[in-house]
């Protein structure tokens, strides 16, 4: 169901975290805002309860604030608090971050994806933001106003169209925004597993061999991991007790023998860079702005930050597309995302190459360079935990 012929001051299309976050704070600052969804997600306590999500997000300090300033933070029983980071090198290298060392509670929190969805989507219902599930068939802008034509032909104008719809954006599409993609030919195998030992909120990372491998803990002795590999159907194909068993060997026993907990599902990892995340009436967020290598857990969070930005400068404009706003808005996320997008490839690129013969002892010294060094251990703290 939708009105045939509507008029907001912002449409939203995509609903996905960084689309219901935006939908979410942009109302609560009084603007006229529809979102089109074409899956709303399930928010049913049934649903929730029942098992534990594949899909998890590590989501820094400066964010969890910013969900909870929206009272979009879930319960904190499925909530883990990350007190303790332990990277591994392949070759020796090793670099802890401690939460007490920076004189904060957490590093970063581990969420499930399900929970913070339905935490955003209970507030879209809240506060009456009207769903549109129809899929669109059209996106034409002029210099006042853009024009989203849907498939029954009615017709929903707005001042600004925000493009949240992920990597795939079918907005960045229609607004003729090119992209370049660099496909990292690897793709991201995660599943849950139950562990023998108490993971003490410690979040665990093992480079070896191009692959990169992450232990992110989950309430009660249990861990959730992502590993980023070449080889994705060698892991996907396992009977689930030898997948437990090639993550449990992977990750040298760290925490005792592992046992399966959900299935395994791999997402194919790509560094994606529009031209610009702008366009005339038409803006980008989220994973239709860019995505990353998920090896520092900072895809969602570079989105959470797109939202906070144009919701922080766009305040108290009179017109939410303004050209000069929207200017603004490309400008001051550009260096964060390029810094970001950068720093990840980089590390990735690092780790992942094998034919330098001096390579292994340089990144592995650097790794201990830099856990042997407090002051720039504390500085990457802060600048992961958005500070
Ligand atoms: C393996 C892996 C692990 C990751 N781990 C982390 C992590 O620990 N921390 C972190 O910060 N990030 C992580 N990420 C990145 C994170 O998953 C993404 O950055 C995030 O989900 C992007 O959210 P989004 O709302 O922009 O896009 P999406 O989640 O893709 O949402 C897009 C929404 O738009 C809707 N949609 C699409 N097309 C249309 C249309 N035409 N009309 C209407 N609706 C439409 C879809 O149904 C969907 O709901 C990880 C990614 C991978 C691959």
């Amino acid at each position: 169901m939708h009105p045939s012929s509507m008029n907001y001051e912002i449409l939203i299309i995509g609903g996905g975290l960084v689309g219901a976050a935006a939908a979410v704070a942009l109302k609560r600052q009084g603007r006229n805002v529809a979102l089109v969804e074409i899956r709303p997600p399930e928010t049913a306590c049934a649903f929730l309860e029942n098992g534990w999500d594949a899909r998890i997000y590590a989501v820094s300090p400066a964010n969890q604030a910013f969900l909870q300033s929206l009272d979009a933070w879930p319960s904190e029983s499925r909530v883990q608090a990350v007190r303790r980071m332990d990277v591994r090198g392949d070759n020796g290298g090793r670099i802890e971050f401690n939460a007490a060392d920076a004189g904060v509670p957490r590093l970063t929190s581990i969420i499930e994806n399900r929970w913070l969805l339905a935490a955003l989507w209970r507030q879209i219902r809240a506060l009456g933001i009207p769903v549109i599930t129809e899929a669109a068939a059209s996106l034409a802008t002029d210099i006042q106003t853009a024009s989203l034509t849907l498939q029954s032909g009615a017709k929903l104008t707005a001042k600004l169209v925000i493009g949240a719809d992920g990597a795939a954006s079918w907005v960045r599409a229609q607004a003729g925004i090119a992209v370049k993609e660099t496909p990292y030919a690897q793709h991201g195998v995660v599943a849950n597993f139950r562990t023998e030992l108490d993971h003490g909120g410690t979040a665990f990372q093992w480079f070896a061999g191009g692959d990169v491998l992450a232990y992110l803990p989950l309430p009660g002795r249990k861990i959730s991991i992502v590993w980023s590999t070449g080889e994705p159907e060698r892991l996907t194909a396992l009977a689930p007790e030898d997948l437990a068993a090639a993550v449990t060997e992977k990750g040298g026993g760290v925490l005792g023998t592992l046992s399966p907990l959900s299935p395994a599902f791999a997402f194919n990892l790509v560094l994606r860079r529009p031209e610009t995340t702008v366009a005339q009436r038409v803006m980008l967020i989220g994973d239709a702005a860019h995505t990353i290598h998920p090896l520092a857990g900072q895809g969602v969070n570079l989105g959470f930050g797109d939202v906070i930005e144009f919701a922080r400068i766009s305040r108290h404009a009179p017109d939410a597309g303004a050209h000069q706003l929207l200017k603004r808005y490309a400008q001051n996320r550009l260096e964060p995302v390029r810094t970001m997008q950068l720093g990840c490839d980089g590390l990735f690129r690092l780790f992942g190459t094998q034919t330098l013969p001096a390579l292994p002892w340089l990144r592995n010294a650097g790794l201990n360079l830099v856990n042997a060094a407090p002051l720039l251990k504390h500085r990457l703290i802060k600048h992961a935990m958005g500070l």
